[in-house]
């Protein structure tokens, strides 16, 4: 008999070039170690890092590459030494499944900053250069450490986007401290800038959404904003120069950040969280001026993302969803693409069929 550890059998949908559309493919996680927890994926969000990734827009991607970071699920076995999880729970993976937990950024609980080097759900490698796969899947295998709790009182497919796009808007808000009596703007109503309105709005601040969209402007209101700016005008920023304490920005794809600069007040801060493929150009004097930050933030620790879940299990917040089956996952990049996102994608897994096709 073999001694070797038994791996885990994994089937899901992978992009295997920057080129081809994703496709069945069959491959396996690690065999359940003492501290693992094997989770049977439900759902998982799609977020437009899967597309940019898939399509190497950032560069050095691994293939093949199954995608998604946004994943909800039922534990279905657990190793020796875990504690927190039993079979049955539901439990989330967002963004990272492995850090260093020795550094500074990770005994601060920012596992996303980690000095040696976060790993990342999937386009990543373990230490020892195992490749890790993302949730468009019918399995995954996590550390303990890295699997979140999911409140009861969240719709599990609702759930699945806060993983990313919640912790990813909740860091920086939470961080720059927004709450009553600050105004603050969404730059793009995607998947990140409606969790971003309903954060903001939920904190108590005044909340005023940016979109390219006009048919958002409804939807926006309702997700919470209490002015909506569509920014296809050309002199839009004129009468709000100065206005704002605080700009999220979540724009997947280039645009002129210098607009909303200058609609910071003195000391205000703009937050980048979208990263589009080419760098931006930016003009000092805005914010010299007016001693303004511009500044980034990438998604959040594992102690602040499960305070966020906690938050939204009792604030009754999930994401505004369409759920779509595997088979219409390139489709839904095309419709990224297109801003025609209301406003995440949520594949369900129990479409996956057996046969990995
Ligand atoms: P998404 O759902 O596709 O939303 C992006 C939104 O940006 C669109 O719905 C659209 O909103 C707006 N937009 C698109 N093209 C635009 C253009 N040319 N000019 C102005 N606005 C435009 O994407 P997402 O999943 O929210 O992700 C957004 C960005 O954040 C991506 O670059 C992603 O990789 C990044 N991200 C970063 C982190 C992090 O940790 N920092 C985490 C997750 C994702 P309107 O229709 O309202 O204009
Ligand atoms: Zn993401
Ligand atoms: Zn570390």
């Amino acid at each position: 008999m073999s001694n070797a550890t038994p791996v885990t059998p994994a089937f899901g949908w992978a992009a295997q070039s920057a080129t081809t559309p994703l496709a069945p493919h069959r491959f396996e996680h690690r065999g359940v170690g003492a501290g693992d927890v094997q989770i049977e994926i439900l759902f998982c969000g799609v977020c437009h890092s899967d597309l940019h990734q898939a399509r190497n827009e950032w560069g050095g991607s691994i293939y093949p590459m199954v995608p998604g970071h946004e994943i909800v699920g039922r534990v279905a076995s657990v190793g020796a030494s875990v504690q927190r999880f039993a079979k049955g729970d539901l439990v989330g993976v967002g963004c990272m499944v492995g850090s260093c937990r020795t550094c500074g950024s990770c005994a601060e609980g920012h596992e996303q900053y980690c000095e040696g080097g976060t790993v990342f759900t999937y386009n990543s490698r373990y230490p020892d250069g195992a490749p890790t796969w993302g949730g468009y899947a019918n399995t995954i295998v996590v550390a303990e450490d890295f699997v979140l709790k999911v409140p009861a009182g969240i719709d599990p497919a609702r759930a699945a986007p806060l993983l990313c796009a919640g912790v990813t808007t909740w860091s920086p808000l939470r961080h720059w401290e927004i709450g009553a009596g600050h105004k603050v703007g969404i730059v793009g109503l995607g998947g990140l800038g409606h969790m971003g309105v309903k954060f903001a709005k939920a904190f108590g601040a005044h909340v005023t959404l940016f979109t390219t969209s006009p048919g958002k402007v409804a939807d926006a209101k309702a997700l919470g904003a209490d002015e909506v700016v569509i920014t296809r005008d050309p002199d839009w920023m004129k009468p709000l120069a100065r206005r704002f304490d605080f700009i999220l920005d979540t724009v997947s794809a280039e645009h002129d950040l210098n607009a909303y600069l200058g609609a910071l007040k003195s000391d205000g801060a703009m937050v980048l969280v979208g990263l589009p493929e080419n760098p931006p150009t930016i003009y000092p004097g805005l914010l010299v001026s007016r001693r303004r930050t511009l500044a980034g933030s990438m998604i959040g620790g594992i102690k602040e993302t499960q305070e966020m879940l906690d938050f939204c299990g009792q604030h009754g917040i999930g994401a505004d969803i369409e759920t779509i089956a595997i088979d219409q996952i390139n489709a839904a990049y095309e419709r990224m693409l297109k801003s025609d996102v209301k406003y995440r994608f949520v594949i369900d897994l129990a479409t996956l069929a057996p046969s990995g096709s």
